[in-house]
């Protein structure tokens, strides 16, 4: 049997408080209301994935609640140093996009899936990843999802649009057709016999796409979490300055050489429109946001500039 904490969850919120004091969960405080009751205990979101790593080890949950960025850290952690958190079912993540490259490292690192929740402060949970797929079902009890494009028209399957939320349960503050800034891809019906709507991709937000001179924008993807391009680098993230220039912010022991740093650039030209350039910059941390997220890319063009809604 694993020890005192069953789940493990991290959180922003301020009753998560650091390492080595974690906080114990009952009642509201419960973070992983998903699953069946059981033990679970929240560490903040803000200690180091070594300290993180730490206290898992302490508590060898079964289930671990975190953020996609947070796993990947962990993840890679355990890849290079061995796994010790022998109990580990399942990796739960939310608040971020959860990507190919993060699910690969959760099942390289522990051998068990990632599974992904899609939810928002202002409305809760949108959409759950099924159990059978990686897709997503839409909880349209509680929320109504339309997904939108430039001229407000219902996507169709596999068409890219705006996420417009409608709250049905929320009296104390109506949510009408809410644009919380998200992209995301309608699906076809899920053969798992769920009658709930789908949603075939969550892509992110309008603040992490790329810009091009002519309005386009499109998420550009790096494959950031690749272990194996990225085994020096201990944080990363691209931030798009101008047009025509994107900063490779890099948290590394020491500068990368010469011909590692020209492969990098390399490879990451290769993902952006021709005609970009890419300055590297190395930091001490990279930030997470307000809300304790990590963001791959960013792009600081301001909205105004580039007529985005945030
Ligand atoms: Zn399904």
């Amino acid at each position: 049997m694993p020890g005192t904490g069953a789940i493990c969850a991290a959180s922003w919120r301020p009753y998560a408080t650091a390492f080595p004091r974690a906080s114990s969960n009952t009642g509201e405080r419960r973070p992983a209301a998903l699953v069946a009751d059981g033990p679970s205990v929240v560490l903040g979101v803000r200690d180091s994935a070594q300290a993180q790593l730490r206290w898992l080890e302490q508590q060898q949950p079964e289930y671990l609640m975190t953020y996609p960025s947070i796993a990947a850290e962990l993840a890679k952690l355990v890849i290079a140093e061995g796994n010790r958190l022998a109990h580990l079912r399942e990796v739960r993540t939310l608040g971020e996009v959860l990507t190919p490259e993060v699910r690969a490292l959760c099942r390289q690192a522990w051998a068990v899936p990632a599974t992904d929740a899609y939810s928002a402060e202002e409305v809760g949970y949108i959409a759950l990843q099924c159990p059978q797929h990686e897709h997503y079902h839409i909880q349209a009890e509680g929320v109504l999802v339309e997904i939108l494009d430039d001229e407000d028209q219902p996507c169709a399957p596999g068409q890219l649009g705006r996420v417009v939320v409608t709250s049905l349960h929320n009296f104390a503050l109506p949510l009408i057709r809410y644009e919380l800034g998200d992209y995301a891809e309608p699906g076809e019906p899920c053969a798992c016999g769920r009658g709930l709507p789908v949603l075939r991709r969550v892509a992110g937000r309008v603040r992490n796409m790329l810009v091009t001179a002519a309005g386009e924008r499109y998420w550009p993807t790096f494959g950031t979490r690749s272990p194996a391009l990225y085994a020096s680098i201990r944080q990363c993230q691209f931030a798009q300055i101008e047009y025509d220039l994107v900063e490779a912010r890099l948290v590394t022991a020491a500068v990368l050489p010469a011909a590692q740093e020209d492969g990098l650039r390399a490879l990451i030209l290769s993902r952006l429109p021709p005609g970009f350039r890419l300055n590297f910059a190395y930091r001490e941390e990279i930030a997470r946001s307000a809300g304790g997220k990590y963001e791959d890319f960013v792009c600081e063009i301001p909205a105004r500039v580039t007529g985005g809604s945030r």
